[in-house]
């Protein structure tokens, strides 16, 4: 089996084919966790179960945190950074009915008063009137899990890129790298933004959106300010397992616009500045710049794929979203159990990459 894409999509499946009993994986990637080109280096790292008006996707979100629960506890080296998120941006009635909705959808989320929030956030001053509190939410850090997860497989990575998917008629047998044809039983597509490139080699066009995310790491904290992540209605924040705060704006927010990103990450550190009570100055450690890999309806992408004539093409599955942090963990799990079982799970049958829905909240 090889699987394109180091990131933490790709991780997960790598560990699940090893779960499986799989004992040659190969994981090949032009970049590792940590790199600057990955999504998942950049992420804000917010495992959580929202999918507003979707109740398909909600449930598929809702059991991957459940999973994360158990992943964190089956891989010793795995760990979170914390357990709880507040929320409130949203109009007062909105963010009513949507603690409601997923009230009803079975997540443990509720609504908290300024009261409440105090408890869990001492430091945070203008708390808002109401917020929601994902009970079950948790902050991981990307590159760290994702190296774990890559560890824990004992996959053979190869940093590498890959120029082409090797086919013949409705078979894929290999993919083509900069070091020369790997022939393979099954390739596992988890290239984030690198996917549409790598289709169009197999001649099926699949089209993706992208965003910029800015966020500003200040230096290390020796005090805990944030237990938890927050997202206001203008930023979002939490404090990450070195002690940083790590801040964006409105949440999903484009940077693209940000003339000069170097002061908008100032800014985004002054700004927090204001709304905590702490003594010191916050300093900017370094910002990351992430794209977000988008698939159009905003549902992941999980599946087989079709050529032009709507037949399947055999040897090849694909796996990309946004929120992989959130979803990687059971896209990785019932994505191998398809491609060993030939049985799509009910909680990705919604996902099958060439069908877009109507309700995607992107
Ligand atoms: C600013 C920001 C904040 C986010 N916040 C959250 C959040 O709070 N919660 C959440 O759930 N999600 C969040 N996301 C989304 C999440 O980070 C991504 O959905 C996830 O990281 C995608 O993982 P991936 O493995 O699919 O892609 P990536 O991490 O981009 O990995 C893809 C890999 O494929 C490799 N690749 C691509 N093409 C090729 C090729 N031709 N040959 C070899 N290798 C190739 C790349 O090198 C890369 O290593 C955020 C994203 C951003 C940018």
């Amino acid at each position: 089996m090889v699987i394109v894409g180091g990131g933490i999509v790709g991780a997960s499946f790598a560990y699940h084919a090893h779960l499986a009993g799989l004992d040659e994986i190969t994981l090949i990637t032009d970049f590792m966790p940590g790199d600057k080109a990955q999504a998942t280096s950049n992420t804000w790292g917010w495992v959580n179960g929202y999918a507003v008006n979707d109740k398909n996707y909600a449930a598929f979100r809702l059991a991957n945190l459940s999973y994360w629960i158990k992943l964190i506890d089956n891989i010793n080296s795995l760990e979170k950074t914390s357990k709880g998120a507040f929320f409130w941006d949203f109009h007062d009635t909105e963010l009513t009915e949507i603690i409601a909705q997923h009230q009803n959808w079975g997540h443990s989320v509720k609504e908290v008063d300024q009261s409440q929030m105090e408890v869990h956030l001492p430091n945070l001053l203008h708390k808002p009137y109401k917020a929601g509190f994902g009970q079950d939410d948790l902050a991981i850090e990307g590159s760290k899990v994702t190296k774990e997860l890559i560890k824990a497989s004992g996959c053979k990575v190869k940093n590498i890129r890959v120029n082409k998917i090797i086919y013949d008629g409705n078979n894929v047998n290999g993919v083509e790298t900069d070091q020369g044809i790997i022939y393979t039983d099954e390739v596992i597509i988890a290239a984030g933004l690198g996917t549409p490139n790598l289709l169009s080699s197999l001649k099926v066009n699949f089209k993706m959106h992208s965003s910029l995310g800015l966020l500003a790491y200040t230096k290390p904290l020796s005090d805990l300010l944030l237990k938890h992540p927050i997202t206001g209605t203008d930023f979002h924040a939490r404090q990450d397992d070195k002690g940083r705060l790590v801040i964006g704006g409105k949440f999903d927010d484009d940077a693209s616009k940000e003339k000069n990103i170097q002061e908008a990450a100032m800014k985004l550190i002054k700004e927090m500045e204001k709304r905590l009570n702490y003594n010191f100055t916050l300093k900017l450690d370094h910002y990351t710049l992430g794209i977000r890999p988008l698939p159009l309806d905003g549902r992941p992408k999980i599946g087989r794929l079709k050529n032009e004539q709507d037949e399947s093409i055999k040897g090849v599955y694909i796996a990309v979203m946004h929120s992989g942090i959130t979803n990687a963990p059971l896209a990785g799990k019932l994505g191998i159990e398809e491609i060993m079982t030939g049985k799509k799970h009910s909680l990705i049958s919604d996902f099958s990459p060439q069908n877009l829905s109507s309700k995607g909240c992107n």
